[in-house]
C-alpha cells in the first residue's frame, strides 16, 4: 500500500480535498494511506519555536535543521525505504514521469517549508529531493504536497476506474490532451466537430491525434521540442 507522511505545521490541511472523490474513496477502501506530522511536536522549547531568524541577516525566518531532522527521523526512520521530498520551489520540476515513479513505489515521506524555507543544512544531511509544482511562489508548502499526492494517488491501481483513460490524458505521450465534446449536438450555435459523430474511428483517432500536436506546438513548444528530440 501507498503509504504517505507529510510534515507540517498545520496537519489540519491534511487530508483536505484528498479526503474526497476519488482520492478520498480510495483513502476509505486503504488502497492508500495519509498521515500528518505535526513538526511542532519536536520542538524543545517551551513556545515550541521551529524557526529562526536567518543566518547573515535579512528578512523572514528560516526552519530549524536540528528539528525538522527530529521530525523526519521519527517519521521515516532507519529501513524506510520511502523517498524523502521537500516540496521547494528552487525543486526540480514535478513531471508526470517522476508521478509515475513515485506512484510505483511504496510512498513518500514529504516535508513542507514555511517562512522563507528550510535551512539548507537538513535538505543536505537526510538528502532530501527537492521538488517543485511550479515557477511561482506559494505561502507554504502544504497545497503543492496536496498537488503532489493528487497526482500519484490517481495513478495507484484500482483508484482510477477506467485504467485507459490514463494513457490518452496530456502528457503521456509528450503531447497535450485533444479538445473534448459531449451532447448536446448543438450549444450556442457551436456544432461538435463532424469527424467525431461519423463513427468512423480510425478517422476520429486521426483528428485528435492531429489536434493533439497542433495544441502543443501552440501552448507548449517546449514539450513538442522535447518530445521529438526523444525520438
Ligand atoms: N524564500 C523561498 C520561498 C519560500 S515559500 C524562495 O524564494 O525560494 C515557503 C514554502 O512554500 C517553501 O519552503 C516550500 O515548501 C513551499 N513552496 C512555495 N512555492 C513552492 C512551489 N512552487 N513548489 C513547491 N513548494 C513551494
Amino acid at each position: 500500500m501507498f503509504r504517505a507522511t507529510v510534515l507540517t505545521l498545520y496537519p489540519e490541511m491534511f487530508p483536505g480535498a484528498l479526503g474526497l472523490s476519488l482520492a478520498g474513496r480510495a483513502m476509505e477502501r486503504g488502497d492508500w494511506a495519509l498521515e500528518a506530522v505535526q513538526i511542532r511536536d519536536f520542538a524543545t522549547d517551551k513556545h515550541r519555536t521551529v524557526d529562526d531568524t536567518p543566518a547573515g541577516g535579512g528578512a523572514g525566518m528560516v526552519m530549524r535543521a536540528d528539528i525538522l531532522a527530529k521530525a523526519i527521523d521519527h517519521a521515516s526512520p532507519e529501513g524506510d525505504v520511502r523517498p524523502r521530498i521537500l516540496m521547494s520551489p528552487r525543486g526540480k520540476p514535478l513531471t508526470q514521469e517522476r508521478v509515475r515513479e513515485l506512484a510505483a513505489g511504496p510512498g513518500a515521506v514529504i516535508l513542507c517549508g514555511r517562512f522563507e524555507g528550510v535551512d539548507q543544512r537538513v535538505i543536505d544531511a537526510r538528502e532530501l529531493e527537492e521538488i517543485s509544482i511550479g515557477d511561482f511562489i506559494l505561502s507554504g508548502g502544504e497545497p503543492a504536497a496536496l498537488v503532489l499526492l493528487d497526482a500519484v494517488v490517481r495513478l495507484l491501481p484500482g483508484v482510477m476506474g477506467n485504467e485507459e483513460s490514463g494513457d490518452e490524458e496530456s502528457f503521456e505521450g509528450g503531447l497535450l490532451e485533444h479538445p473534448h465534446y459531449t451532447r448536446p449536438q448543438e450549444f450556442e450555435g457551436r456544432a461538435i466537430p463532424e469527424v467525431l459523430t461519423s463513427g468512423n474511428h480510425g478517422k476520429i483517432t486521426k483528428w485528435r491525434r492531429a489536434e493533439a500536436e497542433k495544441l502543443t506546438i501552440e501552448r507548449r513548444p517546449d514539450l513538442w521540442a522535447g518530445r521529438v528530440e526523444k525520438k
